[in-house]
């Protein structure tokens, strides 16, 4: 292979389009899933009429600004189905979100929802410099997540080998990449390194493994966790950025050309940056909420969907459309700590400027009397577990309390721990946050 930038004629045009040809082929979409989804789903035409906006309205992309939002609520009050826009005889399958954050919600996809998906898909695995003809291993996880058949049938869609291995029993997904040599690996970015581990175990070096590329998203992970995945595994890692209710993977995915955060697929999925306190829309570059409106779907079409995912939009580079900026945490994620914001991702990349620590850590917080207490929990490369002394270990962890205090400004307790100390995900995403504090009422 071929991990290479992509030629033109191999894009699609819209890909290399004017913004003008791009904001035209968005606004005539965008009427029809804005009537669409008034016609056909009661519960957003509800919405509209109480706040006194019909489809005729929507002249220009402003406009859309009008429309009320759609929420996680909307779709836990309709669950499972009460938000489709077509018969439940034309949805021709169902995912769910995988419920890290309560009730899963149920979306679902007409046949031409399924082809634009793979579509997307497809799409964003070139742009990570995969070509057709080349092997995929599949490693997220297949069944009511989106991952893993979301990937599948991109990687079959692009003309691709595809080796659907799913999430966990790591040993065997090791094998297979030796035996099999797949040029690329999508998978979460937390998996990930628990794959890479194991190459470390059996001593299999980076150059001896056939990966080229890696494709990790379903997950916050910042640059200092892409450092380590590319030394480890001896490939580039590329963010796809997708979400349930707007989709699955494939919404968004960076250019390995460029590795400058995910270009948004805006033929496809139109963006806006909103401020999360009052819902206003901001000027791009500014960092608050950001919100899908579906351009094409079908059987689940979203107007205005809040993400809650924290990020900022950002100019055009590799492609024609616009790209976001790496999430820093979804708004439910966010720590309070004695009133400091902090986000899990932040606590991860100065963990990472330590290169004897691995990306695997947990935070735990705890309450005495009034106080947070927040304890950073790392732990050591497998080479240098059990080798240091008391002192260095020390002084590995002032060092990162120092720059946990300088940068987030909070005061953490980090605890240097052996290799393999913090549980693993074996599926997909990490469990990063153990807040034992007592619920506030
Ligand atoms: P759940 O909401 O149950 O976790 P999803 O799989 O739909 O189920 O999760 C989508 C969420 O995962 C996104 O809203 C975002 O918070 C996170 N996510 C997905 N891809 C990325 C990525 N590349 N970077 C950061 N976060 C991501």
């Amino acid at each position: 292979m071929t991990a290479k930038q992509a030629q033109p004629g191999e894009l699609d045009p819209i890909e290399t389009a004017s913004r003008d040809e791009i904001s035209a082929l968005q606004l005539e979409r965008l009427k029809w899933s804005v009537r669409h989804t008034y016609d056909n789903v009661e519960p957003y035409r509800k919405k509209c009429i109480e706040k006194g906006v019909h489809p005729d309205d929507l002249k220009s992309l402003a406009d859309l600004a009008k429309f009320p939002f759609m929420t996680k609520s909307d779709l836990r009050d309709n669950y499972p189905f009460g938000l489709f826009a077509v018969p439940r005889n034309r949805i021709a399958r169902l995912h769910a979100s995988s419920g890290t954050t309560g009730k899963p919600v149920v979306v679902g996809y007409t046949q031409r929802d399924l082809s634009n998906w793979a579509d997307v898909v497809a799409r964003s695995i070139r742009a990570a410099g995969v070509r057709p003809g080349d092997m995929v291993h599949v490693a997220y996880g297949y069944g009511m997540f989106t991952g893993g058949l979301g990937a599948h049938y991109g990687v079959e869609r692009l003309g691709c080998t595809v080796v659907p291995m799913s999430g966990g029993q790591t040993e065997k997904q090791v094998q297979q990449i030796m035996d099999f040599k797949p040029d690329a690996i999508m998978v979460t970015p937390s998996y990930s390194l628990v794959i890479a581990e194991e190459f470390e175990r059996l001593g299999i070096k980076p150059d001896e493994i056939s990966l080229k590329v890696g494709i990790f998203g379903a997950e916050p992970w910042g640059q200092g966790m892409r450092a380590e995945i590319e030394r480890k595994l001896g490939i580039d890692a590329i963010d796809i950025y997708g979400l349930t209710e707007v989709m699955g993977p494939g919404v968004a995915c960076e250019c390995i050309e460029t590795k400058d955060g995910p270009v948004i697929w805006e033929d496809h999925f139109y963006p806006e940056i909103i401020d999360p306190e009052t819902g206003e829309v901001l000027p791009d570059g500014e960092e608050g909420e950001l919100v899908f409106t579906s351009l094409t779907k079908e059987a689940f079409p979203v107007i205005r969907y809040r993400t809650r995912d924290l990020t900022r939009l950002l100019p055009p580079t590799s492609r024609a459309f616009r790209r976001m900026d790496k999430i820093v945490g979804r708004s439910d994620d966010m720590l309070i700590v004695r009133g400091v914001n902090v986000f899990p991702t932040q606590i991860e990349e100065q963990i990472l400027r330590e290169p004897r620590l691995t990306g695997n850590y947990q935070i735990v917080l705890t309450r005495d009397g009034h106080l947070d207490n927040v304890e950073v929990r790392c732990e050591l490369q497998r080479e240098l577990s059990g080798t240091l002394g008391r002192g260095a270990i020390e002084e590995i962890a002032r060092g990162v309390a120092g720059h946990i205090k300088t940068i987030i400004g909070i005061s953490t307790k980090v605890n240097v721990m052996d290799f393999d100390s913090i549980p693993r995900t074996q599926t997909g995403k990490a469990r990063r946050v153990i807040d034992q504090r007592p619920k506030q009422l």
